[in-house]
């Protein structure tokens, strides 16, 4: 990295700025006292994969923002079309039957490019509410059909579904429930479909075979007449980029439908081309009961999440309502046209930008690196499908333990990695998750893995890591 040489008037600028990020800005999912302590790293600007701070230090990027900037900082075409929508038409609000070119257009291309069959999209501002808005149409569906008591929602093992007050508690991760009284009586978890740590290690078959078996079983132990969905990630992000087995989403679509309860596949981080196809779920052919979207929808340009309804799911809620009351679900920015212009634009830009095809190829190169990182002391497992990755670090790899948490393996990655240029997702578990853009070209990504190997490389010279690994 550069050496930086920023002015005495830029660097009081910044430290005033730290200064009020620290009193004022509440950071998400972070230790208050913690941040404090730590300061913000504040960002400026981008270009590409790469990012620039207040202090100059260019780093590269290589977890898209928070696996969102699909098409990579500073896409001139999504500024132009966000400017022009905003002088046109800032806002326009989908109540009261109003509507608007941009989120029209954009519910007719998803639909279009969404598994067959989910013909209907209520758009949200991200994620969380996209999942929130989903547990809401389903309670309202079986309320609507007359089995008011399937309620139970089941979901995996460190799976993630945002941060709302519902959505926390389908989330099987204890950072979202502790002190906030989660999860719900009507939520539970089965096993994660987690290869490297399956008790019959990676056997295929095995993994896909004993999700099914748990999820029947809980479904038997709740009583088939009191669930109403199970709901997935199709590859678990935030829990540590866990990656099942192929046919497993589509043995998992069999057993729902076996079971006769709903399923919810949350592609937020896997749609858009981040595994390969435009959504995971067209990997597997399958086709869900709702699908929630964000993140790569707009590529983190404006905030936007929709979620995707199935055409017997709507048809059903609208025959069941009388016309007279309306079904009580909305946001003042569902459908935001500045959002719903830029996710256009951002749909162009995968198609016939090229970014898809980029990224299936640039993954393929990201995977032969994955395998390469397996001879390394610390790395355990390595895992990923397209552009979404993982490095599992491990203390012994024959017996894949971890580490102790005292030891704080991922602060200091990521403390290391930011010195080294390039950011990654560093997880408390010891877990390195990637996200690059799908923009990301060959040097690129031979550069991202220059430096997490030089990271990992520093890490293991610290004789408390190389104590608890006995190298
Ligand atoms: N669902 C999944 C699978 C996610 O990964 C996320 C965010 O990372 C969310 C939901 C929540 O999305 P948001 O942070 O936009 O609310």
């Amino acid at each position: 990295m550069t050496d930086l040489q920023t002015s005495p008037i830029t660097r009081s600028h910044n430290q005033g700025l730290l200064e009020l990020d620290r009193r004022h800005l509440i950071h998400p999912v972070t230790s208050f006292r913690g941040h404090e302590r730590h300061g913000a790293r504040i960002l400026q600007s981008g270009e590409g994969m790469w990012l620039t701070d207040v202090d100059g230090r260019r780093v590269l990027d290589a977890f898209a923002g928070l696996w969102c900037v699909n098409v990579g900082y500073g896409r001139e075409s999504i500024v132009e079309v966000a400017a022009e929508q905003m002088r046109r038409l800032p806002y326009a609000t989908g109540y009261f039957h109003f509507g608007n070119e941009p989120a029209i257009r954009l519910a007719h291309e998803l639909t279009r490019l969404a598994p067959e069959g989910l013909g209907h999209v209520y758009f949200t501002l991200g994620g969380s509410d996209a999942v929130d808005s989903a547990i809401r149409y389903i309670v309202h569906y079986f309320n609507a059909i007359g089995k008011p008591q399937k309620k139970h929602f089941i979901a995996l093992e460190w799976g993630y579904h945002g941060s709302s007050s519902n959505g926390a508690g389908l989330t099987a991760l204890a950072n979202f429930h502790r002190g906030f009284d989660l999860p719900r009586p009507w939520q539970h978890h089965i096993a994660s479909p987690y290869p490297y740590r399956h008790p019959e290690g990676h056997d295929d078959a095995a993994v896909i075979a004993s999700s099914v078996a748990a999820l029947k079983a809980k479904v038997a132990e709740l009583g088939a007449d009191n669930v109403a969905a199970f709901c997935c990630e199709p590859i678990q992000g935030s829990g540590g980029v866990i990656v099942p087995p192929r046919g497993w989403l589509k043995a998992l679509r069999q057993a729902c439908d076996e079971l006769g309860i709903l399923m919810l596949v949350d592609e937020v981080i896997t749609g858009f081309g981040r595994t390969g196809p435009m959504f995971a779920c067209e990997a597997e052919d399958v086709s869900p009961d709702f699908m929630t979207l964000a993140k790569g929808l707009t590529s983190g340009y404006a905030p936007m999440g929709a979620v995707l309804m199935a055409d017997h799911i709507y048809e059903t809620i609208a025959d069941a309502a009388p016309e007279s009351l309306p079904i009580g679900h909305g946001f003042t920015y569902s459908g935001h046209p500045v959002s719903a212009a830029i996710a256009l634009e951002v749909l162009r830009l995968y198609q016939e930008g090229g970014l898809l095809e980029n990224g299936e190829r640039t993954g393929i190169r990201f995977a032969q690196h994955l395998e390469r990182m397996r001879e390394h002391p610390l790395v355990g497992d390595t895992r990923g499908r397209g552009l979404l990755g993982a490095i599992e670090l491990v203390s012994d790899k024959g017996s894949k333990a971890g580490f102790d948490t005292a030891l704080d393996i991922g602060g200091r990655l990521s403390a290391l990695t930011w010195e080294k240029g390039v950011i990654v997702r560093c997880f408390g578990n010891a877990v390195i998750g990637f996200a690059p853009a799908l923009s990301c070209t060959s040097s690129e990504m031979d550069m991202i893995f220059d430096r997490v190997e030089g990271a990992l490389d520093a890490l293991l010279e610290m004789p408390d890591i190389r104590a608890a690994t006995g190298c």
